[in-house]
């Protein structure tokens, strides 16, 4: 038996989470029966979609349950197997998040080929973020060498690959993201135009100020003002990759729509959401030209990491306090 501290969720939060929505308790890990395998747990994710299982409503994806331990992406060291094909050390991704340890059957676990990569990586830069920012703007919005593309939450872990992708692939970049740090991070990995959206409050005019002649895709993080500046600043036949709305993901009651939507019928927008887990074939072409560029120097990441399970509802909590940098991950051994 393996002791395993676990995160489980006490109560639906209502609005901006607190730390007191969480409860940690210890269980007893078993040894692997046929087919399973045990995983001692070296990261784990904490992603703002999180929030939205924490609610119970129809989505996408089934609401967390009271009582029972969160999950969410992980990456592991196997301790012991009774399965084929892993071996104690071999290095797995799984969505047993937010535990030390667990025992799973083997085909929940995938077995991660780093490429030369730290394995946290995994579930930022190089994991479901970063696909989500590559799919985002090279599927979703057909983003072509020439665009003028803006990013909102750029700082973030989706965000700070959209960028780079987007100047990787010859386009102009506009960036937004909140407070001077934020800001100077986004000028040092080559975004064009910054917008402090602290310090300029009237994005609309920021953005106008940024992007003077317009801006032909937008990859959507963030949902409000920053909408309706892109809407308001969007070319004709400008495209849209809907990827989150994190402003409105605590609102206890819906803000009402961009006043401004109407834009999309003369401009010819496209406005199309997605879920980067409808588009996973396309992770060996984005792990191909990722590792290409961060071998030649070309792209740089960074990454917050809070340490041990305990912290792990607080640095859920700062994703909507921005006091993450980069991916927001939390170390576990
Ligand atoms: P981030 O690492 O970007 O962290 C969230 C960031 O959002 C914060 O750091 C903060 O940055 C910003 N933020 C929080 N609240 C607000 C607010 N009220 N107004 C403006 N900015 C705010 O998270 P991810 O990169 O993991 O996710 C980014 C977005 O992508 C989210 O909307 C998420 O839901 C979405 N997503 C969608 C996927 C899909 O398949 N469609 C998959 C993965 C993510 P700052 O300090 O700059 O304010």
């Amino acid at each position: 038996m393996t002791s395993s501290r676990e995160v489980r969720l006490k109560q639906r939060p209502v609005g901006l989470p607190t730390e007191a929505d969480f409860d940690l308790a210890t269980v007893e890990v078993g040894a692997p029966a046929d087919g399973e395998v045990l995983v001692k747990n070296l990261y784990m994710s904490v992603d703002p979609y999180m929030r939205g299982r924490m609610t119970d409503r129809p989505s996408y994806v089934p609401p967390f349950e009271i009582g029972a331990a969160l999950q969410g992406g992980a990456v592991g060291e196997v301790v012991a197997s009774n399965a084929d094909g892993f071996k104690p050390g071999d290095i797995v991704s799984s969505m047993f998040g937010w535990r030390e340890a667990f025992t799973a059957d083997a085909k929940q676990l995938q077995k991660l080929e780093t490429h030369g990569l730290p394995v946290q990586a995994f579930l930022g830069v190089a994991g479901m973020p970063g696909l989500t920012a590559y799919v985002g703007l090279t599927r979703v919005a057909e983003m072509k060498a020439g665009d003028i593309v803006f990013v909102s939450a750029a700082a973030g872990a989706v965000g700070q690959v959209a960028c780079q992708v987007a100047r990787l692939k010859g386009c102009t970049v506009i960036g937004s993201a909140g407070g001077p740090e934020k800001a100077a991070f986004l000028r040092e990995i080559g975004v064009d135009q910054v917008i402090d959206y602290k310090a300029e409050p009237d994005l609309k005019a920021a953005l106008k100020r940024a992007a003077p002649k317009g801006v032909d895709v937008y990859f959507e993080n963030v949902g409000g003002a920053h909408l309706e500046a892109a809407l308001d600043s969007a070319r004709v036949n400008g495209r849209f990759a809907m990827c989150g709305m994190i402003s409105l993901y605590n609102d206890e009651k819906p803000e009402p729509g961009p006043s401004n939507l109407a834009l999309v019928i003369g401009k010819r927008l496209r406005l199309q959401g997605f879920i980067v887990s409808d588009h996973f074939d396309l992770a060996p072409q984005f792990l191909a030209e990722l590792s290409g560029w961060i071998e030649s120097g070309q792209f740089h990441y960074r990454e917050t990491v809070d340490e041990g399970i305990a912290a792990a509802p607080a640095a859920f909590l700062k994703l909507f306090t921005g006091e993450n940098f980069g991916k927001m991950l939390v170390k576990l051994a």
